[in-house]
């Protein structure tokens, strides 16, 4: 949006660079108050995770993903793509952070108590921000400890992001983490800092395939088809499990299966739902 504001006023000329500035000034105004609405749903304890179930290649529930949610609001303003980036900007990601390692251990510990789900592991997503505090491993050591659970139910998704901060720092706390056994997922894979060095030398267990590829994978779009197989491929030589998010048709499905695909996410199995305690995830599909 940015871009395309910037290229109007250039295409109009001078005359429309007061477009500009007020349009720039709406975003800071809308910025501030998603950051106001952000504080006072925190204080008022409104945040809840929404899972959403992830499968295998005979759509049986492996686990989910933990996506963060607000209640109370406009539904306009649930979408956590809408808030997660202001959160980060103004610091309260790391509040959010903490909540969802909290309630990441209620959820698993629910699911501890139930055969069904004895198994499933849940993924939550960390912002690198979060990931690089001091005691982001602590809380997670601390939640585990708590609840009796064994690391390996945890999933922590980072973006690619990740590998644009220090790489020591990074790989020792991705270290730590798999010493208690909790799993690393990369988000959005192959849409940021890629690189096939840093899959070889961080204790990677996932990559996620990012729901751009899948969408356009059916279109004549032969080039998004392949660099979903390359993927898949690079997961298959370096041992890492490939998951595909963004699944929403059978067409989808059968496709990623055939390209060799094995775990899956998307509409087409269950949208996210509101975590509530004794209601079991099944999927709405
Ligand atoms: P993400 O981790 O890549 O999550 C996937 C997003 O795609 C979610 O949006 C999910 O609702 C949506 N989605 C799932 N299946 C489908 C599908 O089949 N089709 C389409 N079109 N969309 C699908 P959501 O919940 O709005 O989250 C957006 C982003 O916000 C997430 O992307 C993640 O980066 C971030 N986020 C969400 N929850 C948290 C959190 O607890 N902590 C942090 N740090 N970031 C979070
Ligand atoms: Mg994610
Ligand atoms: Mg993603
Ligand atoms: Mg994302």
């Amino acid at each position: 949006r940015a871009d395309s504001a910037l290229f109007a006023a250039k295409a109009a000329g001078r005359g429309r660079i007061h477009f500009f500035d007020t349009q720039m000034q709406g975003r800071a105004e809308e910025r501030l108050d998603i950051e106001t609405r952000l504080r006072r749903a925190i204080g008022e304890r409104r945040l809840h995770l929404a899972l959403q179930p992830q499968v295998d290649s005979a759509g049986a529930i492996t686990g989910a993903e933990a996506l963060i949610r607000i209640s109370g609001d406009e539904p306009d303003w649930m979408s956590a793509a809408s808030f997660i980036p202001v959160a980060e900007d103004c610091g309260l990601i790391v509040d959010i952070g903490q909540f969802v390692i909290a309630e990441a251990g209620r959820i698993l510990a629910d699911w501890a108590r139930t055969p069904d789900s004895r198994d499933h592991r849940l993924s939550i997503n960390a912002s690198v921000s979060h990931f690089q505090t001091t005691d982001f491993v602590d809380r997670i050591t601390e939640m585990l400890n708590h609840h009796a659970l064994p690391g390996g139910r945890l999933r922590i998704e980072l973006t690619e992001a990740v590998f644009a901060l220090q790489g020591d720092t990074v790989k020792r706390t991705m270290q730590r983490l798999r010493e208690l056994g909790v799993g690393i997922s990369l988000d959005d894979f192959g849409t940021g800092y890629s690189s096939l060095a840093y899959l070889r030398e961080f204790p990677i267990d996932e990559i996620k395939i990012d729901q751009s590829f899948v969408r356009s994978m059916l279109d004549a779009n032969v080039i998004d088809r392949r660099l979903i197989e390359v993927i898949i491929d690079i997961g298959k030589t370096l041992q890492v499990d490939v998951i595909a998010e963004g699944v929403e048709t059978q067409a989808h499905w059968d496709r990623l299966k055939a390209m060799g695909c094995r775990y899956f996410q998307g509409y087409f199995f269950g949208r996210p739902m509101l975590y509530r305690p004794d209601t079991p995830m099944s999927s709405e599909r």
